[in-house]
């Protein structure tokens, strides 16, 4: 087992190219940290500088303490599962499993073991004398990652090993995978451009936008506090409703000023004061799809007009822009129980809670997560 660290490292490709930007970064051993982004926001290029197939331009890596920039792959002691699974096609299973360990020249009786006990940890027993090609795809995906187990790494990383899989055979071998990097205690990076994948697995996730690193945090954090415009906007399905927005005094308060509309917000003491310093200011205001309703009377909340309607069944996700705003209107999502007709171009009045707003200053920085604030202030 091991730690990792991330020591203010830079990466310049040959040629010029910097897809790494300043990344810190200390996964502690046995944690699961998944590193979530864009494509091409530089999640493979970390990973392939923590295996040794890349070099590092700048700063330090460290596993288990020691500086590693230098020490060849086959020397870091780490298993590498990627999105193709890369099993020999013409071993069966016990083969592809049992190979790792005959190219390290163990004995025999040793190998037998860490087969078989890698066999029982991902119920492979009954599929040992078949080939790959006899496998289905979330089959052979659970060989590979055997086959990278039973080296007994001291770090696992994972690049999107489930990108090959179709939905819901995805979520059955994430919720496996989690629970069998849980019962190893093996020290994971999981890559993935999918959020859902990385807060539903990561004991922390790593958000990344263009080489840099946003923000690092557990999944509820993350969710409830998000430090910038940009986690804000990526982390959630769907993820959270932005809108430029600016804070005004009123007799009664505070009121938003969205475009021609005006939201008279219902806040609590706590907040008003605090709010008040960003008077004025051009904000980008947030909300997330579940804190948006319709509103109970024609008079209240912002007027918005249909343009989808997703029925799930169980909710509906209600697609609206905002009325009155320079063009491209922004997006409103709702989130509403159950299912609620609408046709496109139909006009709705939508109800938000003051105390679930999220607002960033102009820099793109958060000024407050009202309601994890507010929490804070109640539960010192
Ligand atoms: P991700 O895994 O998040 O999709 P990558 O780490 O693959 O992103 O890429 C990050 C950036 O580095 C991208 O701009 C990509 O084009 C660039 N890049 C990746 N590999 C190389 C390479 N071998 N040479 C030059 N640029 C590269």
């Amino acid at each position: 087992m091991a730690s990792i660290d991330f020591e203010h490292i830079d990466k310049i490709y040959p040629g010029g190219n910097q897809a790494i930007f300043d990344y810190n970064l200390a996964v502690a051993d046995g944690e699961l940290v998944a590193f979530v982004g864009p494509s091409g926001c530089g999640k493979s290029t970390l990973l392939r500088l923590l295996a040794g197939l890349e070099t590092v331009t700048r700063g330090t890596l460290r596993i288990g303490g020691q500086a590693v920039n230098t020490l060849p792959p086959q020397q870091r002691n780490l298993a590498m599962v990627f999105q193709d699974y890369a099993l020999y096609p013409h071993m069966t299973v016990r083969r592809n499993l049992e190979f790792p360990l005959q190219m390290r020249d163990l004995p025999t009786a040793e190998i037998g073991r860490l087969t078989q006990w890698v066999a029982d940890l991902l119920s492979l027993g009954d599929l040992l004398d078949r080939l790959p090609r006899q496998l289905s795809g979330g089959q052979r995906q659970r060989v590979a990652m055997g086959r990278a187990l039973v080296r007994q790494p001291a770090i696992f990383l994972m690049d999107e090993p489930l990108s090959n899989l179709d939905a819901r055979l995805r979520v059955q071998i994430r919720a496996e995978i989690g629970e069998l990097l849980d019962r190893t205690g093996i020290t994971t990076i999981y890559v993935t451009h999918d959020q859902a994948e990385a807060m539903t697995l990561g004991d922390r996730v790593a958000v990344m936008d263009r080489g840099r690193l946003q923000q690092v945090a557990p999944p509820q954090d993350l969710y409830e506090r998000p430090v910038n415009v940009f986690v804000a906007g990526f982390i959630g399905n769907p993820p959270m409703n932005l809108f430029p927005a600016q804070l005004a005094d009123t007799d009664s308060g505070l009121s938003l000023h969205l475009g021609e509309q005006r939201l008279s917000l219902l806040l609590p003491d706590a907040l008003l004061t605090s709010w008040r310093a960003w008077l004025g200011d051009s904000l980008t205001a947030g909300i997330r799809p579940e804190h948006l309703h319709l509103a109970d009377t024609d008079a209240a909340g912002l007027s918005a007009t249909v343009v989808d309607a997703e029925y799930l069944g169980h909710e509906t996700l209600l697609h609206t822009r905002i009325d009155g705003m320079t063009a491209p209107a922004p997006t409103l999502i709702a989130r509403l129980t159950g299912i609620r007709p609408f046709a496109k171009g139909q006009s709705v009045r939508l109800a938000l809670a003051a105390d679930h707003l999220h607002l960033f200053g102009p820099d793109g920085r958060v000024r407050t997560n009202a309601a994890a604030d507010l929490a804070t202030r109640i539960s010192p």
